[in-house]
């Protein structure tokens, strides 16, 4: 699909019991039927089914949290691209930090997702980003390039791919990189992103990590910030909706 800007999306983690993924998807098509940028929710994997049947009728897209890099087999409590796409989820987060960290998932694995998913018809938002021990010691860059360099595909095209740079140590921490730093490194990251794709130019680039209302404008006017990636603060409708206001969009 064609991603228009402002691209926000919410990454809701594993929070939401049904009663509570529904109202917030409900509070949510309330305020946007069809979108002027791109809006998005990626609800625990129980819930993307009636999520989307919630938001059904509005262009608010409907996302998986993470997939397998197999369509099927004996891979017990894992969840394959072609289920989610299966159950109505059009794109899917892969390489989420959480996951890079907390569950040790290697470039490697990484790269083989993101084939998966875009073979059964799926967006990906490929999630990158250094931790802070990276970030100190001046190995920011030589991490993203690794990232990128193993994980975007030749096929990656600006209709079907975004990345998000999600400095590790900015996520849930309240901490955020300066204006001046995110501008630099998505700098760098289009034109990492050039040497690996001809869509480099018109690929969204977003950022991840502590967005709020209060600094999601100055975020968001930010040169080759092209949307954001939102956790904490894609709970609450209406916070998700001002950053995605604070962004231009209605
Ligand atoms: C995230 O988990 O992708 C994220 C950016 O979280 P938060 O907004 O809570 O920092």
């Amino acid at each position: 699909m064609s991603f228009a800007k402002p691209i926000v999306l919410g990454n809701w983690k594993m929070n939401g019991l049904k009663s509570e993924g529904l109202a917030l998807a409900g509070a949510l098509a309330e305020k946007a039927t069809k979108p002027s940028g791109t809006l998005g929710v990626f609800p625990p994997a129980t819930l993307i089914d009636s999520v989307r049947r919630r938001l059904e009728g509005t262009e608010i897209l409907v996302g998986g949290q993470d997939c397998h890099d197999r369509n099927s087999g004996a891979f017990t409590g894992s969840i394959s691209p072609l289920m989610l796409a299966d159950c109505g989820a059009e794109i899917v987060l892969i390489g989420h930090s959480e996951r890079r960290h907390g569950l040790n998932e290697d470039d490697d694995l990484i790269a083989r997702k993101v084939h998966a998913a875009l073979g059964a018809g799926l967006d990906v938002v490929l999630c990158v980003g250094e931790t802070e021990d990276e970030y100190l010691s001046g190995k920011q860059q030589e991490r993203l390039r690794v990232q990128l360099a193993a994980a975007v595909p030749e096929i990656a095209g600006s209709d079907n791919f975004l990345v998000a740079y999600e400095p590790v140590w900015a996520i849930g921490t309240g901490r955020t990189p300066s204006v001046d730093e995110i501008g630099a490194t998505h700098g760098f990251i289009r034109e990492r992103l050039a040497e690996l794709v001809s869509s480099a130019p018109a690929m969204g680039i977003l950022y991840g990590g502590s967005v709020k209302p209060s600094n999601a404008s100055e975020i968001l006017l930010i040169p080759d910030v092209d949307g954001v990636l939102i956790g904490g603060a894609s709970l609450d409708a209406n916070d998700f909706w001002s950053i995605y206001a604070a962004g231009g969009g209605t």
